[in-house]
Parts: structure tokens; C-alpha cells; sequence
């Protein structure tokens, strides 16, 4: 606020025009009203005065020291901790209180929206880092270079944090924040008109000012001693009314302000709805916009003033007033008129003169009297309209000026406003040309004087430079002092006159406007380009600080998965234990059920063969029985009677004694060991062992005749059926039999009876046919006596015809080996030496039939049939005989069996039957086929006389003789077919033999 250069100017010029002041009050202006007739010397602190306003309530220390001293005052560390007076001892400790205000007020923001922040003084950034940490985008201004230097480190990338509001980029904010900061400022115009001047305030900007209370008790009681009164520092001190005053001023509409702490000894002000951008851009304030606007407004006043010196002046289109203002120091009366009231409002709130006033009026003057003012003024007005109204209004000017009056008016030159880009108020800008044939209807001298901004070079005399009295003197602050580029020595005996050495150097050559303008705009971009550099690289920095953190957040999962899985690892390891116990636990559990059902099914066999037993035992009562329950039967009959014959004769005492003795030993005895089931088992006498397939009626009859052998309920009948579908099994089950069933396909001659002998629990089996009868009702029991000599491993039967068998087949069987009458037993007597037998003795003497015969179990343990197609029974005993054991021919145990076979059945079963005998015992009967028709006529001849011989029915005969040639034939050709393919090896199989 210092200007040292205007003061003393002012002071020149009223030692010149005006009384002097009374006091120094009057050359201070108040920084918030600008008033200067109510000023009042409050105290003294220091070396400061401090005035009191009394239009507004300011008050201030005058003698403000200049923004350079400030700033060199702030840049020192020391202020902010070095507990001087009007400083901070730790600041973070001091201003700590804040932190709940700014937290609180960020929380009235409704989120979502990205909000941004302004903090004006942020010191070492505590306000903007709550801020960044609620996602706002964060400035801060901080002229203090030690501050901002924490400030800066402190916040990294998280704020933008410039020394002064004019690096600061264009921007709207949602909050201003001016915390404690506004008291330290000479003006707060200053800093709000840079501001306002960067659209940073608008209508919705909410602006938050915190300060000491100058209105509080504690101030008021003694202003001198008042603790927050310490200029330097402190150089402006608010109270309510004053803030008040201010915001006003500035248009803002909605204005909160309370008192805060103890004895509300500090203010809070809370701001917004103001329109001033928008007013200060169509109107000029001083202070507000570029130096090119000051350059282009203030030097015209400035140039007005020798004009206007004690005249009547009236200043068409005054606008803010300040121009008006200006003439008022030097003119009679100054009249400010303007068409817009919000500008007179503005002007006369701020501008106050006695022989100052301000109208509003719509009426290009037509309301004023004619003839009223020496001059008129008109600047930056007339190219606000159109060209009739530019004409009206010169036309105007004219009536209302004296005859002798003069007019100053300007208009910007195109040329230059081009540079400025688009004005939307300028409706008609006009060249010099314009502008001289705009005004020289109505006045006969019209001199146009060229505006110029130049560079300058100026010599002066010392601080007396009133030969340069009509030169421009910014009104603006000036941020370093006026300090001399050199010094000149004008050196003589008597001193040159001031206006001699008074001096201005201009330099044509720069076109200053242009280079400014595009040093203006480099600036600005640059600041712009800064600014999107710092936010980029604070994007960049806040990305690298989570994923900084997401990668902790991911090595700590890490290390806790890498926990887990050893946790898992360890879990596994005894999972892995535990299935390897229960795994043995389930193979014991299945050896144990194996066993156990091994040993239910020997109960369930034992069971069996009890219940066997029982039943023969029951059914056999020509036996003796020795089953406990019978003995038991038999010991309570006898017990019961002897009671009876002793109640028929009483027994003497001791008779008696020694009966209840014996009886009760007796029950002892049978309660000590009392009977089981188990015990009653008793072993079959033999094993009946019959391969089944579809047996028909004729197994009905065989099953009754084996049912009628007295031997019968002591057989265990055993048949394998391989795939009946008449009632064979059933018949069979009904006899008591164990039926076992096999598909047809695996039926074969040896292996089938190896299998249901292996299920047989005698040592003594008996092997029959579904189709052979027992003669008698001893067939099994006299098979069975052959083993009354231990060397005999077995025994068959006599063969004897259906009576219903044709004549041939009857004789071919009576005839053959089981159709002997002889018992005979064989016996090898050398069996080394049977290989060396003929054949046909090899095989007479291995002769065996299984139609009806019986072997040792034992025996067949040791050499069981085996898969044998056929003759499985001659083969066996063969082995047998060579192993030195003995077979028995039983004629007596015979069974009633024969076939009526068809021919083609002859071929086959004779093919089969030699080629077994070949493989024996290389019988080859029919060795050739000229050997085979002898045989054949022979067979023939001999078979048709027998037929013919034969006691049977004609028609009998007759059949079978018919039959004769092709079966004799067949029964040739498979005898000599049979040997000869096995001795050629050839494997034909041959079925259903
Ligand atoms: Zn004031």
C-alpha cells in the first residue's frame, strides 16, 4: 500500500493547490472503504501508527512497509519458529486448531464431484493435505519461501503450491480458504482483485476468512496492548462491520460471520454468491486487470487533470468512479454519471469528495442543463455503442458544455484492441479518421492526440520531479523499491533549473502492448503447461503410492498363502497318514469280513449237513441212533419207567436213593455237555455226482430209482446243470440235490465233473448219466462195496438196454465190456510195461465207464479228468492203472441205459470215440479204406442176419434193416475217420457228444 512515489506527489501537489492536512491522516487512504476524511490516530505501537476508520471500523497500522520488505520478512524460517513476536514459536502446534475447522468444513461438500481447493497463506500445507486426502484437487498460495518450501515437501504431488496468485492458472474453485492469513495483507483488494481477476471467485466459489476479532472486548480495552496487534505482522485489523464492509464490497450476497474462541476473540467469515468477476470485467477497477488497461485508463484522468483544474467537470460514462475520483483533487466539482447503477453504487461507495458526486441517468445527459460544464469527459465509453447513438451523445456533450468548454473523449484504436481478441461491449471502436469526423460536427477545433505506451527512459531530480508532473505514476503496488539504473552529476556553480534536467527518453522502436500481450499469453500458458505437468506427475505419484502399497498389500498376502500352504502341506502329510491307516484299517476290516463270510458259509454248509443228518436220522429208524436229543428221548422214556414200575412196586429206600442218584448224575451229566447241532453231523456215505442238461421224463425215473437205493439218505446228490429249461432242476432239487448250474458252452465231459466232485464232501463219489437208471435198489451200494479193498480207486457198472432198444443196439451192448456178466478187478502187473501192450489189450484192459461208476476222491485229487472232450473216463483210469492202482468191474451194480441214435449221431460219436481210443492206446482199426468196406460188409452182412435172427415184431425188423447199411457204414467210416485224424492232427471239433 506504501507509494512513496504518489505520496509524495499528492503532497507536491496540495503544497501547490491545497491548505496542508492537519495531520498525517489524511495522506492514508483506509485499505478496506479507501476513505480518507475518517480516519482516526487510534494508538501507537512501535513505530507504527494505527488508525481507526470511521466509515468502516478498519483499522490499520499506517505506514505500511512495502511487499518487498514483507517478503523478505516472510521468508525466513524464524518467523515460523523462532517465537518472535507477531511469529510463530511451532507453527504446526499453533495453527493446529484450524484442522478441525477445515476438516469440517470439506465435509459440508457433497462428494462426488471433484472439488478443488485455494488455500491463500497455507503455510506448511496441514489445510490442503486434509483436503488431498478427501480426493480434492489442492492450490495453495504461500508467499513465505521457507513455508511453502515445507509445504511443498511436505505434499509432494498432492498440491499445486505457487508463490504468488498471479502463477496461479485460471480456475474456478469451490473453496477459497483465508485462514488467518488476511490480517498480515496491507490491502485485501490486492489479493481479491487477483482473485476475482482469474475467475478463481465466482458466484458459487464459497470464500472462508478467519481473523482476530478487532471488534472484540479484549481490543477494544486497550488497543495498544491488544495481543494480536503486532505490525508488522498484523498490519489490518477486522472487525465484524469491517469484514462485513469488505465482502459487501466484493458482491458477495450470502455472508456468514461469527465470533470465534474465548470472548469471540477471533472472526469467521464465510462468503459466497458473489458476481464480481463478472462486474469487474466490464468495468474497470483500478488494481483488477492488466498493466496495458491501467496504461491504457489511468494516464488519461492523469493528462484530464491540467485540464480540469478548478472547473465544473462532468465525467460521462464514470463507471467504477475511480477517473472521476481523480478529477475531483484538482477540478471545482466533478459529476460522475453512468447509465449502470451497480457501477454509481460502486463508485460512491468507494470514492467519497465534497465536491464529488455520482448520478445515475439513462438520458445521454438530456436531463441536465444546458450550457452547465466547463469540460466534459468521456472515456472508454463511446465505443460501448452504436454510431446514431455515438452522434447523439457528441451532440449532447455539446449542449450541455459552456461555449467556451472543452471536450476530452477517447476511443481505442482497432488496431491495437485486435490484439486483445473479441470484445463483446465494443459495438463501434473507430480510427482517428472516425473519430475526427464523429466530433468535428460540432467543434471547430478538434486536435486528436496520439495514445502511446512506450518504453521510457527518464532523468530526474532527485524526488522533485515536477518538470515530469503530467507523467504517469502506476497506481499499482510496487513489489521492489524505485531503485535508480545510474547516477548523473550535473556539475557547476549554480544549479541548473528542474525542467532542465527533467528528462523522458522514449523508445519508438518497441511496440510494447504487442510484446506484452504475447509475453502475457506465453505466461500464461506456461503456467498452464506447469500446471498440467505437476498434475500429471501428481496422477503419476499417487499411482506409484498404490500401487506402492497394493504391492505390500500383495506381499503380505503372499507371505500369509506361503503360511498357508505350508499350514496345508502339514495338513496333507496327516491326511495323507490317516488314509494310510484307514487304508489298512479297511483291508483288516475286509480280511475279517472274508473270513467271516467264509465262516458263515461253513455254518451255513455245517448247518446244512445237520439238517441232512437230522432228516436221514429221522427217516432212518432201522439205525441206531446216537443223537443226544434221541438219547436224551431215550434217557426221560426210561427215567419215566422206571417211575411207573416203581409206582406199581414202591422201591425200598435205598433202591430209590440210588435210582434218584443215577438219575440226577444222568441229567448232570447231560446239563454238563448239553447237546449241539454240530455234533449230530455225520459224514454222506458217498457223493452222487450227474451232469444234467434238459433230462425230461427219464431223469424223473432216474431220480426215483436213485431215491429208492437203500443207501439214499446218506448220499450227498450233487448235479451240474449246463442250461436246462425243463424242470431237470427242480426234479432234482426236490430229491435233495445241490444244483449247480454252468452255461452250455463250457459243458465238458471232464471238467464238469471235476467240477461238482470238487464240490463234494465224500471221499467215495459215484458218477452217473441223467439217462441211466438203477436196476435195483443196491446199484450204489454195490458200486460203492468195490472199495472195500483200499487198492481199488474205482468201480463201474454193468450197462444193460431200454427194453424198448432196437435189436442191434441190445445185442451191441450185451456184448461189449459193460455188457459182461463177471466181476472182474484189474490191476497192471507191470505198468512200466504196458506201453509195450498192443493196443487193443492197452484199451480192454483201461476199459471205464462213467454211466455208472464210482472213484475215490482221493484218488481224483491227485489226477482229476481234466478238459476232455470225451473218453475222460477211460483216460483216467489209464493213469490210474499205470500209477499202479486197481479198477473193479461190478456187474451187480447195474444201471438200465441205451441210445436209439440216429445215423449221423453214429458217425459222430464212433469218429470221436476212436479218435480217443488212437490217442490212447493207437488202436486203429480200420486202418485203410479198402480195410474200411471189408469191414463194412462184413458189419453189414453180420448185423442183417442177426436182425433177421432177431425175435421182434416185422415192422421192427423191417425199419432196422432198412437202417442197417448207412449205420454200419457210419460206424466204419467214423472208426477209420477218428484214428486217422488224430494221427494227422487234425483238430476237428466235434459237438453234442
Ligand atoms: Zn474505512
Amino acid at each position: 500500500m506504501i507509494d512513496v512515489e504518489r505520496q509524495t506527489i499528492e503532497r507536491d501537489e496540495s503544497k501547490v493547490v491545497n491548505t496542508p492536512p492537519p495531520n498525517k491522516s489524511v495522506t492514508s487512504a483506509c485499505p478496506v472503504c479507501g476513505d480518507t476524511a475518517q480516519l482516526k490516530l487510534l494508538c501507537k505501537v512501535d513505530a507504527f501508527d494505527i488508525k481507526a476508520c470511521g466509515v468502516c471500523e478498519t483499522e490499520y497500522a499506517d505506514s505500511m512497509p512495502s511487499a518487498y520488505e514483507l517478503k523478505q520478512y516472510y521468508d525466513r524460517r524464524e518467523w515460523f519458529e523462532g517465537g518472535e513476536p507477531g511469529g510463530y514459536q511451532n507453527y504446526d502446534k499453533q495453527t493446529e486448531w484450524s484442522l478441525d475447522l477445515v476438516t469440517s468444513l470439506l465435509a459440508e461438500f457433497p462428494g462426488g464431484a471433484e472439488r478443488s481447493v485455494l488455500d491463500i497463506g497455507c503455510g506448511y500445507g496441514t489445510h490442503l493435505a486434509l483436503a488431498a486426502e478427501r480426493g480434492w484437487k489442492c492450490f495453495g498460495v504461500e508467499p513465505s519461501n521457507h513455508a511453502r518450501g515445507i509445504a511443498k515437501q511436505r505434499l509432494g504431488g498432492r498440491a499445486f503450491v505457487v508463490e504468488d496468485t498471479a502463477e496461479l492458472i485460471p480456475h474456478e474453485f469451490d473453496l477459497v480458504l483465508i485462514l488467518d492469513t488476511i490480517e498480515h495483507l496491507p490491502s485485501p483488494y490486492a489479493l481479491l482483485y487477483s482473485l476475482f481477476s482469474i475467475g478463481a471467485i465466482t458466484a458459487k466459489t464459497r470464500v472462508v476468512i478467519s481473523t482476530p476479532n478487532a471488534g472484540s472486548a479484549d481490543a477494544k480495552r486497550d488497543p495498544a496492548t491488544w495481543a494480536y496487534r503486532h505490525p508488522p505482522s498484523h498490519l489490518v485489523y477486522y472487525s465484524e462491520r469491517a469484514l462485513t464492509y469488505l465482502l459487501q464490497h466484493l458482491h458477495f450476497t450470502t455472508i456468514d460471520i461469527r465470533g470465534t474462541g474465548p470472548d469471540n476473540a477471533g472472526l469467521l467469515a464465510s462468503a459466497s454468491g458473489s458476481d464480481f468477476t463478472d462486474f469487474m470485467r466490464e468495468r474497470y477497477v483500478p488494481g483488477t486487470w492488466s498493466k496495458i488497461a491501467e496504461y491504457e485508463h489511468v494516464p488519461r484522468y492523469a493528462l484530464a487533470k491540467d485540464v480540469v483544474k478548478g472547473k465544473t467537470v462532468l465525467d460521462f460514462g464514470c463507471g467504477t468512479g475511480y477517473g472521476a475520483a481523480k478529477l475531483a483533487t484538482q477540478a471545482a466539482s466533478v459529476t460522475g454519471l453512468d447509465i449502470d447503477t451497480a457501477a454509481i453504487r460502486w463508485a460512491s461507495a468507494t470514492h467519497r469528495n465534497d465536491n464529488l458526486k455520482f448520478v445515475c441517468l439513462a438520458d445521454l445527459g438530456a436531463s441536465l442543463p444546458a450550457a452547465s460544464f466547463d469540460v466534459v469527459t468521456c472515456f472508454e465509453m463511446i465505443e460501448h455503442v452504436d454510431h446514431e447513438t455515438q452522434k447523439a451523445l457528441i451532440a449532447s456533450f455539446a449542449r450541455l458544455l459552456k461555449p467556451d468548454g472543452v471536450m476530452l473523449i477517447s476511443t481505442p484504436n482497432p488496431e491495437t484492441t485486435k490484439l486483445y481478441g473479441a470484445n463483446p461491449y465494443h459495438i463501434r471502436e473507430m480510427n482517428e479518421a472516425e473519430l475526427h469526423d464523429l466530433v468535428s460536427p460540432h467543434f471547430s477545433a478538434v486536435q486528436i492526440l496520439r495514445q502511446h505506451v512506450r518504453a521510457g527512459v527518464t532523468f530526474e531530480l532527485g524526488d522533485n520531479n515536477a518538470a515530469l508532473r503530467s507523467s504517469f505514476i502506476s497506481e499499482a503496488h510496487s513489489t521492489s523499491p524505485d531503485t535508480a539504473l545510474a547516477f548523473i552529476a550535473v556539475c557547476g556553480q549554480a544549479s541548473l533549473a528542474p525542467h532542465q534536467l527533467a528528462s523522458v527518453f522514449f523508445d519508438r522502436g518497441v511496440d510494447y502492448i504487442s510484446t506484452f500481450m504475447s509475453t502475457q499469453n506465453t505466461l500464461t500458458r506456461t503456467r498452464l503447461d506447469l500446471y498440467l505437468q505437476s498434475e500429471v506427475s501428481a496422477n503419476y505419484q499417487g499411482q506409484a503410492q498404490k500401487y506402492e502399497s497394493l504391492a505390500k498389500v500383495y506381499e503380505k498376502q503372499t507371505s500369509e498363502f506361503v503360511k498357508q500352504i505350508a499350514a496345508y502341506e502339514t495338513q496333507t502329510i496327516a491326511f495323507q497318514q490317516q488314509a494310510q491307516q484307514i487304508a489298512a484299517e479297511i483291508a483288516q476290516t475286509r480280511t475279517e469280513r472274508n473270513l467271516a463270510l467264509h465262516e458263515r458259509e461253513q455254518a451255513k454248509a455245517e448247518t446244512q449237513d445237520v439238517r441232512m443228518a437230522y432228516h436221514h436220522l429221522s427217516q432212518r429208524r432201522d439205525i441206531e441212533l446216537s443223537s443226544p436229543r434221541f438219547l436224551l428221548r431215550q434217557a426221560y422214556a426210561a427215567i419215566k419207567a422206571r417211575i411207573q414200575q416203581q409206582l406199581a412196586r414202591p422201591p425200598t429206600k435205598v433202591e430209590f436213593a440210588s435210582q434218584e442218584a443215577v438219575t440226577h448224575e444222568a441229567l448232570a451229566a447231560l446239563m454238563a455237555h448239553p447237546p449241539t447241532l454240530a455234533g449230530t453231523k455225520k459224514p454222506f456215505a458217498c457223493s452222487l455226482v450227474i451232469p444234467t442238461k434238459n433230462g425230461g421224463d427219464l431223469f424223473k425215473t432216474v431220480v426215483a430209482g436213485l431215491q429208492r437205493q437203500t443207501i439214499w439218505p446218506n448220499v450227498e446228490f450233487i448235479i451240474v446243470d449246463s442250461g436246462s429249461t425243463d424242470d431237470t432242476i427242480a426234479i432234482a432239487k426236490a430229491a435233495g440235490a445241490e444244483c449247480y448250474t454252468i452255461p452250455p458252452s463250457e459243458f465238458n465231459h471232464g471238467s464238469t465233473r471235476d467240477f461238482a466232485i470238487g464240490k463234494a464232501s465224500s471221499n467215495k463219489i459215484v458218477l452217473t448219466v441223467q439217462d441211466a437208471t438203477p436196476l435195483d435198489v443196491q446199484m450204489i451200494e454195490k458200486l460203492l462195496s468195490a472199495f472195500e479193498d483200499p487198492e481199488v480207486v474205482g468201480a463201474y457198472g454193468r450197462q444193460i438196454p431200454q427194453p424198448d432198444a432196437d435189436a442191434i443196439t441190445k445185442r451191441n451192448l450185451n456184448t461189449w465190456l459193460t455188457g459182461r456178466t463177471v466181476r472182474e478187478v484189474r490191476a497192471l502187473p507191470d505198468p512200466a510195461a504196458y506201453d509195450t501192450w498192443p493196443p487193443m489189450e492197452r484199451y480192454l484192459a483201461s476199459n471205464f465207464d462213467n454211466v455208472c461208476s464210482a472213484i475215490r476222491k482221493s484218488e481224483w485229487e491227485v489226477r482229476p479228468f481234466g478238459r476232455v472232450d470225451f473218453g475222460e473216463d477211460i483216460e483216467w483210469a489209464q493213469s490210474a492203472l499205470i500209477r499202479g492202482r486197481r479198477i473193479v468191474y461190478e456187474p451187480t451194480a447195474a444201471v438200465v441205459h441205451s441210445h436209439d441214435r440216429p445215423i449221423a449221431y453214429e458217425y459222430k460219436r464212433t469218429y470221436v470215440c476212436h479218435r480217443k481210443l488212437n490217442q490212447l492206446f493207437g488202436l486203429h482199426m480200420v486202418p485203410t479204406l479198402g480195410r474200411a468196406v471189408q469191414g463194412w460188409l462184413h458189419m453189414m452182412i453180420s448185423d442183417m442176419g442177426y436182425t433177421m435172427r432177431a425175435k421182434v415184431p416185422l415192422a421192427t425188423k423191417i425199419k432196422l434193416l432198412a437202417k442197417l447199411p448207412a449205420l454200419t457204414a457210419m460206424q466204419i467210416l467214423g472208426q477209420y475217420q477218428g484214428a486217422k485224424d488224430h494221427l494227422d492232427k487234425s483238430q476237428k471239433k466235434i459237438s453234442g457228444v
